[in-house]
């Protein structure tokens, strides 16, 4: 796209939902609804802002190449994607929730090699490096919580939020790996191409976010 347009990824559901109201308040409206809209690049009333809608472990890929200027992502997404080419400048407070190791009480007590299935296989891998301790860890794509009821793994590493699933499914949280929520990223080359446009949106959010957590 031009070098007069800043693009910012978003994708659907939860992030995209929290982050309208946050562009909002930055003079941000977009023209179409993604819900409902087949398009993937949303016109915006300032014709030199777009948004691109897509899968939410897309958009640090799409920032750090630069196909986007900015991009809205969890905290677990960029754990799991490392960052690179990428700057975070803003914790948007958003889509709030803890990447927890959860199992049946106990489940982690075992002296053998501890079986962990998750989606967030890198940020696994690196948690129990850290820690000196062997694991397998299985890739699943969803519905963690049935590995261990069926014997597939002895725990899972996921986002919890209210710990309902997990409880509904006799599972209980044992660990804690990190507080997540949204964040705003840029590409580190945008960041010194347009910098005024950029600094400008990112101050202008960062005003968005003061203003919601002063309501809350
Ligand atoms: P809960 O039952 O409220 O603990 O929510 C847990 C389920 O919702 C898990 O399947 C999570 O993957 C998902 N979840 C919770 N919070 C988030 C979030 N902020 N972003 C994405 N998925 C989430």
């Amino acid at each position: 796209m031009s070098n007069e347009t800043l693009t910012i990824a978003l994708s659907k559901g939860r992030i995209y939902k929290d982050t309208l109201p946050l562009l909002a308040a930055a003079s941000i409206t977009p023209v179409d609804d993604p819900e409902t809209s087949r398009k993937l690049i949303l016109d915006t009333n300032l014709p030199e802002v777009k948004l691109v809608v897509i899968r939410a472990a897309d958009v640090p890929t799409y920032v750090q190449y630069g196909a986007a200027d900015l991009g809205v992502s969890g905290k677990d997404v960029l754990m799991e994607h490392g960052g690179e080419g990428i700057y975070e400048p803003l914790d948007l407070g958003i889509a709030r929730c803890k990447l927890m190791v959860a199992g049946r009480p106990g489940a982690t007590e075992t002296e053998g090699r501890l079986r962990v299935a998750t989606k967030f296989v890198n940020t696994t891998r690196r948690y129990y490096a850290e820690q000196g301790r062997q694991v397998e860890i299985i890739k699943l794509y969803g519905s963690m919580e049935l590995a261990p009821i069926v014997g597939l793994a002895d725990c899972i590493v996921d986002l919890v939020d209210t710990g309902n699933t997990l409880r509904a499914n006799g599972l209980v949280p044992l660990e804690h790996i990190a507080d997540i929520s949204s964040r705003l990223v840029v590409n580190k080359a945008s960041m010194k191409m347009k910098s005024a446009r950029m600094k400008d949106l990112i101050q202008r959010l960062a005003e968005a976010v003061d203003q919601a957590a002063a309501a809350a």
